[in-house]
């Protein structure tokens, strides 16, 4: 299934991509795609109620707003310098283990929603990167059991200011939390409609231009491992969102380094999780 959110900001609905690509509404199904939803087998039995309605479930207009493809969760964990090329970019040793930072979850947004600047900003960069939506509450985990907690996989932008987060001192997350820098989607994949999950293809550009074309083989630690290497940390619950990294390609790795303005327009996507788009605009 590819589970989608509609509507106006902060009043999102639920939403499925049919097979056939049509998005439909599935409010009739009672609950949104939040942390009793995952926690309670939501995904079965929304597929069990959808083979018994589709039928009858309105058709969202194309023009709708996607809204993130789940409520805001309890949190999420991004995983920094998960890509080799990377690393080697921003001058930094390949690490022994995970490093792992936080992103405010009031960062979320909608995939296609304008970016602000935040206030101050001179260092606005882009991250494609592909995010693991948790689906069932991980506490050690061992890493054969860890894709038993996975509900799904999004497309997630972690939206950068390089100077908050690299030269204000203290922890990555100043950089990484401002408002609109984390829009997910356009839609969560369930895992069964990603036939392998380190084999996919992802790619941004800004203004049209390619900036990161990268492969998620590239992953320095895959996806079975930081599920069950962050549930050693932390209790992960239903709906958390983990960002395993973004490859080579960031603005701050640029010859001279290239970071966002007002007006410019990023696209990025990820084979089998579709793309988004993005247009920054200036803090008023
Ligand atoms: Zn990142």
């Amino acid at each position: 299934m590819k589970l989608i959110r509609f509507g106006e900001p902060g009043k999102e609905r639920p939403g499925l991509i049919l097979p056939d690509g049509h998005r439909v509404d599935v409010s009739g199904f009672g609950g949104d795609y939040d942390e009793a939803f995952f926690g309670s087998n939501g995904l079965e039995r929304l597929a069990r109620w959808l083979a018994k309605e589709e039928r009858a479930a309105p058709v969202i207009a194309d023009t709708v707003r996607l809204g993130p493809p789940l409520v805001r969760p309890s949190k999420i964990v991004c995983v920094g310098l998960n890509y080799r090329d990377h690393a080697r970019e921003t001058g930094q040793a390949i690490p022994a283990e995970p490093v792992l930072f936080f992103k405010a979850t009031t960062a979320l947004s909608g995939p296609n929603d304008d970016v602000i600047i935040p206030k101050g900003s001179t260092k606005t960069d882009w991250e494609v990167e592909l995010a693991v939506v948790i689906g069932r509450r991980a506490s050690y985990v061992e890493k054969h059991a860890a894709l038993d907690h996975v509900a799904g996989y999004v497309l997630h932008n972690d939206y950068s200011e390089r100077a908050f987060q690299l030269e204000r001192g203290g922890q990555w997350v100043k950089g990484k939390s401002c408002d609109t820098f984390a829009p997910l989607g356009p839609f969560l994949a369930t895992p069964d409609e990603i036939p392998d999950v380190h084999n996919l293809p992802m790619w941004l550009k800004v203004n049209g231009e390619t900036k990161q074309s990268g492969s998620t083989k590239d992953l320095v630690f895959d996806v079975p491992v930081l599920v069950s290497y962050i549930s050693q940390f932390m209790t992960l619950l239903p709906g958390d969102v983990i960002s395993t990294g973004t490859p080579a390609g960031v603005g701050l790795a640029q010859k001279p380094p290239r970071f966002l303005v007002d007006g410019d327009e990023v696209e990025l996507g990820i084979d089998g999780l579709g793309s988004s788009r993005q247009r920054l605009r200036a803090y008023r």
